[in-house]
């Protein structure tokens, strides 16, 4: 950057003194013109008085001409010509009295000339007088020449010593003209320069104080757009730091997993709008992921299934971020696209050293924000695991709850929340529902003999038989002791009549070995209830089914029996 100029402190003096001197220079040329102007009249004045002195000579030679030339011829004409150039020559030295009347010794010249030169033509004009009286002779003999040379010399000498005067007062005033002259071009030449020099000087300050003043503003505006992007970053970083914890708390009050997919959805969305992706959860084989979720606008589209090696980062357990193309590029992405300006992103979501999905993201390449948005993928994506370690212990959990050990069918409590929960979606969509209520025949009897351990392999053999040949929508449950219900949602009398005897056909027709020996065949008898023909609440539904076991009991066992007598 320009530094700022050395000149700045003393640049209002050097201004005010650059402009006196200009004052200076045209005072002193208004002062000079009018000192030359004066200088020129007074060297006027001496060509004056040289002419003048010239003129009043002439006149007095021209007077004694005529005047002698009267007396030699005494033609009347040059007596004419005597009385015409006589005041003449008088008249021209009154004037050279007159304007030499500032210059006291010229002054004094001058009246000394008009005095001889009068004298002089008073001496001819007795002349003249005398010829016009007395006649030519006369004359002649009154003229004394030797009188009229000495004065005619005293007149000349005067008038040569003011000539000379006169010249050398020219050539002093000349002289002084040209010496006034030359100091003022100097002065004005000199002053002219210094001024022109400083205003110049000021104008190079000025001009670099200027550029400097425009870096520093420009170098001002800079850091101000800085400082503007640096706070539009905080801002942006503390508004996804917020949505982050935001979602780390939502994320811990899902329900379930898909709760969680629409959370991570949502806040995706929200925090990262330019980018687009998928999140895979792993299938319970853990052989396969599936997609879950999907998300804004990826850049390039990715397999809905996946086995885990079609993923680097699941490959190796940690985010494979592939930028601009520059590295491996994994199975699952589509093949035809190029990823030169494309960033993708993988995050394996694990928990406890267990693989549970993977957060895929993709987006053009903008530069500057991809670190950014990596790390909040990966927080995203580390909050993301532990909610689906969370959500799957809890189903577990709930499972555990809800499931009898033994033989793996549901517990009573859940069989009585289905049976309430089913019986009422399925009256406000006007459907059937069916219940089975099965109880194994002579139980006491098989435990008495064979042992309690035996009794529960049996038990479990029936949970098997039943679980196996239920639909997935129906809810088999251990309801207690050696007696199971089956709630089958959106069935009529005779298919579940019909299921129901398939169960206890597959029951009575498999062998069970327990501790290396075989049991005895065991059968179930099976009573069967309908909604709404039977019952429209669970509490009558499954005493009327129960009921209807009762009968199958009394009527032999192994059987099925429908409430409604004749079907069974
Ligand atoms: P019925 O044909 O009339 O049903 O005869 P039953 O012997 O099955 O009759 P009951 O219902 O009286 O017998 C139930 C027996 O089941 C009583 C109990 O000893 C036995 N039992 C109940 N729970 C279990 C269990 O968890 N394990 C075993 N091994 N036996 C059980
Ligand atoms: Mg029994
Ligand atoms: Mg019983």
């Amino acid at each position: 950057m320009t530094p700022p100029s050395r000149l700045r402190p003393y640049r209002l003096a050097a201004a005010v003194a650059a402009l006196l001197l200009l004052v200076a220079v045209a005072a002193a040329t208004v002062f000079g013109v009018r000192l030359l102007t004066e200088s020129n009249r007074w060297v006027e004045r001496s060509h004056q008085v040289i002419e003048q002195l010239e003129a009043s000579q002439s006149l007095l030679a021209a007077t004694q001409a005529a005047s002698r030339g009267y007396r030699l011829t005494a033609h009347p004409s040059l007596r004419g010509e005597f009385h015409r150039a006589g005041p003449q020559a008088l008249d021209a030295a009154l004037e050279l009295v007159r304007i030499t009347s500032d210059n006291p010794s010229q002054h004094a010249r001058a009246q000394s000339l008009l005095r001889q030169s009068t004298q002089q033509i008073e001496r001819m004009q007795e002349l003249v007088d005398i010829q016009d009286r007395e006649g030519q002779k006369a004359a002649v003999a009154a003229m004394r020449v030797d009188e009229l040379v000495a004065r005619m010399h005293g007149v000349n000498a005067a008038s040569e010593a003011m000539r000379a005067e006169e010249l050398r007062l020219l050539a002093a005033r000349r002289a002084t003209n040209e010496r006034n002259a030359n100091l003022l071009l100097g002065f004005v030449l000199l002053s002219l320069a210094v001024s022109l020099a400083t205003l110049w000087t000021l104008l190079v300050s000025l001009s670099r104080e200027n550029r400097h003043n425009r870096n520093l503003e420009r170098e001002a505006r800079g850091a101000l757009a800085e400082l503007q992007r640096a706070q539009t970053m905080t801002e942006r970083l503390s508004a996804q730091r917020w949505a982050i914890s935001e979602y780390t708390g939502l994320l811990q009050s899902a329900q379930n997993l898909d709760e969680a997919m629409e959370l991570t959805s949502c806040t995706f969305e929200r925090l990262l709008p330019h980018l687009g992706g998928q999140c895979y959860l792993a299938r319970a084989s853990r052989d396969f992921l599936e997609s879950r979720a999907s998300f804004g606008r990826p850049a390039i589209s990715s397999s809905d299934a996946l086995p885990p090696g079609d993923c680097w980062a699941l490959r190796r357990g940690q985010p494979h971020h592939n930028r601009a193309g520059g590295g491996v590029r994994c199975a699952h992405l589509e093949h035809g696209t190029s990823l030169a300006a494309i960033s993708t992103l993988c995050i394996p979501l694990s928990a406890q050293g267990e693989t549970l999905g993977m957060l895929h993201a993709s987006g053009p390449v903008d530069g500057g924000e991809e670190d950014n948005d990596a790390a909040i993928i990966e927080l995203m994506g580390e909050q993301l695991a532990l909610a689906i370690a969370n959500l799957r212990l809890r189903e577990t959990l709930r499972q555990q709850s809800l499931r009898d050990p033994l033989t793996g069918l549901f517990n009573r409590r859940y069989f009585e929340e289905s049976l309430r929960r089913e019986m009422l979606r399925c009256e406000r969509r006007r459907l059937p529902l069916a219940l089975l209520v099965l109880d194994i025949d002579h139980f006491k009897s098989f435990n008495d003999s064979q042992g309690h351990s035996a009794g529960d392999a049996v038990l479990a053999h029936a949970g098997r038989c039943i679980a196996s040949l239920v639909r997935a929508e129906d809810m088999a449950c251990r309801y207690g002791g050696e007696e199971f219900t089956i709630v089958m949602p959106e069935t009529d009398a005779a298919s579940a009549v019909a299921r129901a005897e398939a169960i206890r056909r597959a029951v009575s027709q498999q062998t069970i070995s327990h501790n290396g020996r075989t049991l005895g065949a065991v059968t179930v008898s099976i009573g069967v209830a309908t909604f709404p023909q039977d019952g429209v609440t669970p509490e009558l539904l499954f005493e009327v089914a129960d009921a209807a076991l009762y009968r199958a009991k009394a009527e032999g066992r192994n059987r099925v029996l429908h409430a409604a007598a004749g079907i069974g």
